[in-house]
C-alpha cells in the first residue's frame, strides 16, 4: 500500500510522465489495490473504507495536480512555439528590410548604399591581398532630354531596360552592377589588366546601344539610347582613399561626355584629359584672379558694310605659374565643372567694363558666358551692379551664349536671359550650328545677333558648303537677327561674306585677339580712319593695314 501510494505520487507528480500514461499507471495501482482488498480479504470493512478512500483521494488529488502541471507545461510549450515563430518572422522581416534598403526600388539592382558597402569590401581585398578591381560609372546620354520628350514613365521604363541589360552583360565578367543615382549606374569588377577594363566598358556601352531604344530628339546623329562609361582601375593608380576611385571614374566619365558621349574612358593619371593636370588647373583656377593667372584679350568685330569696328569680343586667357598658357578649350570646361567659372565670368565682365566700356573705347563689348552662370540665382542683378559700378549702360554690353547646351526645359536660363534683356543687355547666340539645338534656341529666345560658327565658312571652299551657308544666313535673316560670321581668315572669305550682305565679321584676317594696349592702338586707328580701305565703290571695302596679333 505504501509503495503503491509512493508510485502513484511519483507517476503523477515527479516522473514528468505524459498525463494519460501517469493516469493509466496510477489507475493500475488503484485497481490492484481494490482487487487485493476484495479478493485477499486483508482487513475488515472499516479498514477497506478508510484505505480505499485514502487511495481514491490520493489518486484524484495527484491526478488533478498532474493535470494542472501538464496544462501549465502545455501553455509554456505553446508560448515557446509562438515565441520561436515570432522570432523567425522577425528575422525574415529584418532580412526583407535589409534587402529593401539595399535595393533600388525601380530597377531592382543594388542601390548606392549597398554598392558603397561592396566598394568597401573590394577595397579591403585590394589592400589586404592586392586584388585589383575596376570601378565603372555608366551614365545614360541625354537622359534629361529623353525624359522631357517621352515623359517620366517612359524614362523609368528605359532605365529598367538599361539596368537589366547591364546586369546581364556584367555576368560573364563576374562583376556586379548597381544604380548609383538618377541615370547613373556603377559596376565593380575584379580584374588584372587595363585592357580588360576597357573591354568591359565597351561591352556595357555596346550592350545598351544594341537595345536600340528609340531616342528621336537627339541631335548628334544617333537616334537610340546610349551610355558613356568612365572607369578607374586600382592598377593604374595608388590612392589612399577609397572615394578617390569613384571621383576618378567620374572624371573619366566627364571626359567621355566631353568627347561626344557614347564612348568609354579610363582614368589615367598620365592623360591630360582625365589626369592629375586637370586637378592642378582646377586648384589654380580657384585663386587665379588673385594670383594674376588669368587675363583677357580682345578681338575686334568688324562691320562688313562700313569697315569699322562695331564691337570687341572679350576672351579669357590663363597661364600656369611658370607662365605657360593653358588653352581655353582646357581650362574653361574645368572652370565650369568646378564652379570657378562663376567668379571668373564676373571678373571678365568687370574687366571688359573697366578696359573698354568705361573709357568708351568701343560702343559694344561682348563677353562669353557659360550656361551655369545664367543658372545662378542673382546673376542678372550682379551684372547690373557691375554696369552701375563702371557707369555703363546695358546696351553697351553683349553676352555671348553658346548653343552647345540643350536649352529646352531650362526655364531658369530663359528667365535670366529675359532679365538681362530687360536691362538692355544684348544677348548673342554664339557658335550657331555647332550644337544640337540651334534652331530651337532661335525659337525660345529673341537673340540680337547670331554668330555663325567658323566651320561653315571653312566649308565654303565647296559649292555645297556655300549653299549651306547661304541657307543658314537666309534662315537667320528671315527671323530678323543680325548676322555675324566667325573665323574669317582670308580675303576670299571676306569677299564672299560681303556679297552675301553679312552684317558683321570676325576672324584672324580682320584682327586677332590682342591685349588691351594693342587694341587701344587699333581702335584709335579705326576712329581716325587710319585703316586701309579699298576705293569706296569697289568691293571688298576693307583691307586691314596690319592684322595685329
Ligand atoms: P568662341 O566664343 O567661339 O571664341 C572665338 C574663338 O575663336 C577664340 O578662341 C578666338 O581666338 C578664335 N578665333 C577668332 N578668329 C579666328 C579665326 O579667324 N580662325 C580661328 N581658327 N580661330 C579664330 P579662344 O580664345 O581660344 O576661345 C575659345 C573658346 O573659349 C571661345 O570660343 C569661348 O567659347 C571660350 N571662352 C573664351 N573666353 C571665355 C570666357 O571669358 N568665358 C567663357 N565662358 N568662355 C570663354
Ligand atoms: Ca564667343
Ligand atoms: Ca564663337
Amino acid at each position: 500500500m505504501v509503495f503503491g501510494t509512493i508510485f502513484m505520487m511519483g507517476a503523477n507528480l515527479f516522473f514528468g510522465l505524459d498525463l494519460l500514461l501517469s493516469i493509466a499507471t496510477s489507475s493500475a495501482v488503484l485497481i490492484l489495490f481494490f482487487w487485493t482488498i476484495f479478493h485477499q480479504d486483508i482487513g475488515n470493512t472499516a479498514y477497506n473504507i478508510a484505505f480505499g478512500a485514502f487511495y481514491i483521494s490520493c489518486f484524484v488529488f495527484t491526478s488533478y495536480i498532474n493535470f494542472r502541471l501538464n496544462r501549465e507545461r502545455h501553455h509554456v510549450f505553446l508560448n515557446a512555439t509562438e515565441a520561436r515563430k515570432q522570432h523567425r518572422e522577425a528575422v525574415e522581416r529584418g532580412k526583407a528590410l535589409l534587402r529593401l534598403s539595399n535595393t533600388d526600388y525601380l530597377t531592382g539592382l543594388e542601390n548606392r548604399r549597398a554598392i558603397d558597402q561592396r566598394l568597401r569590401d573590394f577595397w579591403g581585398e585590394w589592400q589586404n591581398s592586392g586584388k585589383d578591381f575596376a570601378t565603372l560609372l555608366v551614365d545614360v546620354d541625354f537622359f534629361k532630354n529623353y525624359n522631357d520628350f517621352y515623359g517620366h514613365q517612359a524614362g523609368d521604363h528605359c532605365l529598367v531596360l538599361v539596368a537589366n541589360a547591364l546586369k546581364e552583360a556584367m555576368l560573364p565578367f563576374g562583376g556586379l552592377i548597381g544604380r548609383y543615382g538618377g541615370e547613373e549606374f556603377i559596376a565593380l569588377v575584379q580584374t588584372e589588366n587595363a585592357d580588360k577594363v576597357e573591354e568591359i566598358g565597351e561591352t556595357l556601352r555596346r550592350t545598351v546601344q544594341s537595345l536600340a531604344i528609340s531616342h528621336e530628339p537627339r541631335k548628334d546623329g544617333l537616334h537610340v539610347v546610349t551610355v558613356s562609361v568612365g572607369a578607374s582601375f586600382t592598377h593604374l593608380q595608388c590612392c589612399e582613399k577609397m572615394e578617390r576611385l569613384v571621383t576618378d571614374a567620374d572624371r573619366a566619365l566627364y571626359s567621355a561626355k566631353a568627347n561626344g558621349r557614347n564612348c568609354v574612358r579610363i582614368y589615367d593619371p598620365a592623360d591630360p584629359h582625365t589626369g592629375d593636370s586637370n586637378e592642378h588647373i582646377a586648384a589654380l583656377l580657384r585663386t587665379a584672379v588673385q594670383k594674376g593667372l588669368v587675363s583677357v584679350v580682345y578681338q575686334p568685330i568688324i562691320n562688313l558694310k562700313t569697315g569699322h569696328v562695331d564691337a570687341v569680343e572679350t576672351l579669357m586667357r590663363m597661364n600656369l605659374l611658370d607662365g605657360s598658357p593653358v588653352p581655353p578649350s582646357v581650362f574653361i570646361p574645368i572652370a565650369e565643372r568646378t564652379g570657378s567659372i562663376h567668379d571668373l565670368g564676373l571678373w571678365t565682365i568687370r574687366q571688359a567694363c573697366k578696359d573698354i566700356l568705361a573709357p568708351r573705347l568701343s560702343p559694344i563689348v561682348s563677353v562669353n558666358v557659360s550656361p551655369m552662370q545664367l543658372k545662378t540665382k542673382g546673376f542678372a542683378q550682379t551684372v547690373a551692379a557691375i554696369l552701375e559700378e563702371y557707369d555703363v549702360k546695358g546696351h553697351q554690353l553683349a553676352l555671348e551664349i553658346t548653343e552647345g547646351i540643350d536649352m529646352a526645359g531650362q526655364s531658369d536660363i530663359i528667365l535670366c536671359l529675359k532679365d538681362l534683356g530687360a536691362m538692355g543687355i544684348n544677348i548673342w547666340l554664339d557658335d550657331f550650328g555647332t550644337g544640337f539645338a540651334g534652331l530651337s534656341w532661335l525659337r525660345l529666345f529673341n537673340f540680337g545677333t547670331v554668330k555663325i560658327d567658323r566651320s561653315f565658312l571653312q566649308d565654303c571652299d565647296s559649292q555645297q558648303g556655300r549653299i549651306m551657308l547661304k541657307d543658314i544666313v537666309s534662315l537667320i535673316r528671315n527671323r530678323g537677327h543680325k548676322i555675324l560670321v566667325e573665323g574669317i581668315e582670308t580675303q576670299d572669305q571676306l569677299l564672299l561674306l560681303q556679297t552675301m550682305r553679312i552684317d558683321q565679321g570676325q576672324g584672324y584676317h580682320l584682327g586677332r585677339p590682342v591685349a588691351l594696349p594693342v587694341l587701344q592702338d587699333l581702335l584709335r586707328a579705326d576712329k581716325s580712319a587710319d585703316i586701309a580701305f579699298l576705293p569706296q565703290d569697289t568691293t571688298p571695302k576693307i583691307v586691314r593695314k596690319a592684322a595685329t596679333d
